[in-house]
């Protein structure tokens, strides 16, 4: 091949091509590693916990360090383009109210789909690998996390990356901003080159978002295999066929109902976010690419995803309410003890409110389950028994909780005259 020819081929492979790529052959050379490669030095030490571990976590950290300015820089510059606190307060009614929504509607596909398959009926609790709950850690309580959206110290805030105080200080400074005018027109063109700088650099990082997403999943199959699933399958079959569900049926039928806008080309387009949440579980990482990847290839206002989207990755988590839903089913099918129909719908409410309060990291899913499993008065024990296997899940359910953000942005940003269809359709 000439170097012409060879440097065509390269530019023809796009980045979402290249990240899925990277998927395929990460979880064939993990599993490959984790049955052919004998335990030793080399396999845990060089190989997992060297090589793969330390590039992957490399990789996460670089799109964590872009999350909190980012965030705010652009939250900053969107209410302040927005401008009026009527539209804004319009446009956050809104997107809170689709979030609730569609976080309800994906319980009640989790306890239905739970419901027809039974997956904790006939259980063998012994051949079930048993965890600690304690690992888990503490949840959060309702209170709590209501008053935690006010910062105390927005400072403080920043520093410790909680995205809800963020937030509502970037819109308050925003909405100032455009009210002071040409007197804060430094300030206001500090924030805005500020935000051209942190897009510019989550470009530059993501180029290097496929050899990540290889590390970080040939690490996860190089430890985990295959063996652990087994007794597990049917729970794990059915938590991924109610996200597949949620994510293919009802965001599609939602979409095309409120922007007629083509299902098959919006989940083209977001695909690479969905692989690369799927990769990283943590939905907060997968901020910067979702708004550039919204703007870009979707034509939604950077104005309205850079509100929504931190928004979406802090309080709306379908998938993580739809692995609640399932969890509760199987939980209680393994004790034996009967769910009432009053109970369903406690757990309909408390998995829509553990949804808000579920931080966009992994595993902390695993957590807030233990509220609503305590609402219905099933033993928060039963947590134990899915932990073993839930590091799989939490990838899936992770790239269904970022494309819920990205529904619901769409929608919002169609239904507030700003979304550019030429840039959809191009
Ligand atoms: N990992 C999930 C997320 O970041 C949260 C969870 O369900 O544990 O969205």
């Amino acid at each position: 091949m000439t170097k012409n020819t060879a440097e065509k081929t390269k530019k023809k492979l796009g980045l979402s091509t290249q990240i899925f790529i990277a998927l395929l052959i990460g979880a064939l050379f993990g599993v490959a590693i984790h049955y052919w490669i004998p335990s030793g030095y080399i396999k845990d030490t060089v190989i997992v916990e060297g090589v793969l571990y330390v590039i992957g976590q490399g990789f996460i950290r670089l799109m964590q360090m872009l999350v909190v300015p980012l965030v705010f820089c652009s939250l900053i510059c969107g209410s302040m383009a927005i401008g009026d606190t009527k539209t804004l307060g319009k446009v956050g009614v809104k997107t809170i109210g689709f979030y609730l929504v569609t976080t309800a509607l994906a319980v009640c596909v989790a306890l239905g789909s739970a419901l027809l398959i039974n997956p904790g009926r006939g259980l063998d609790m012994d051949a079930i690998q048993k965890g600690t709950v304690s690992d888990a850690g503490e949840a959060t309580s309702l209170v709590d996390t209501i008053l935690n959206i006010i910062p105390k110290n927005p400072i403080q805030s920043m520093a410790n990356g909680d995205m809800l105080p963020i937030i509502v200080f970037a819109l308050f400074v925003g909405i100032m901003l455009a009210k002071l005018g040409t007197r804060g027109s430094v300030v206001a063109n500090f924030f805005s080159q500020f935000n051209d700088v942190m897009m510019e650099m989550t470009m530059a990082i993501m180029k290097i978002a496929p050899i990540g997403v290889f590390c970080l999943i040939a690490r996860t199959f190089a430890t985990v295999g295959f063996s652990a699933f087994a007794p597990m399958l049917k729970y794990m079959g059915n938590v991924t066929l109610a996200l597949a569900i949620q994510c293919l049926v009802v965001y599609q039928i939602l979409l095309f109902v409120f922007t007629r806008l083509n299902p098959l080309k919006f989940i083209k387009k977001f695909l690479p976010v969905m692989g690369f949440a799927f990769s990283t579980a943590t939905s907060n990482a997968t901020i910067p690419m979702s708004i550039d990847t919204l703007s870009k290839k979707m034509g939604v206002s950077k104005q309205i995803s850079s509100f929504t989207i931190p928004l979406g990755a802090t309080i709306n988590m379908d998938g993580t309410s739809i692995m609640q839903g399932v969890a509760v089913v199987f939980i209680a099918q393994a004790y034996g003890i009967p769910l009432t129909m009053g109970n369903l719908a406690t757990v309909v409410v408390t998995a829509t409110l553990a949804s808000i309060g579920t931080a966009g990291v992994p595993s902390v899913g695993l957590v807030t389950l233990a509220m609503v499993l305590s609402s219905v008065g099933l033993p928060t024990e039963g947590i134990a028994l899915i932990m073993g296997i839930d590091r799989i899940l939490d990838m899936i359910r992770t790239a269904v909780n970022i494309t819920g953000d990205a529904v619901c942005t769409t929608i919002v940003c169609h239904q507030e005259g700003s979304l550019n269809r030429e840039v959809f359709y191009k």
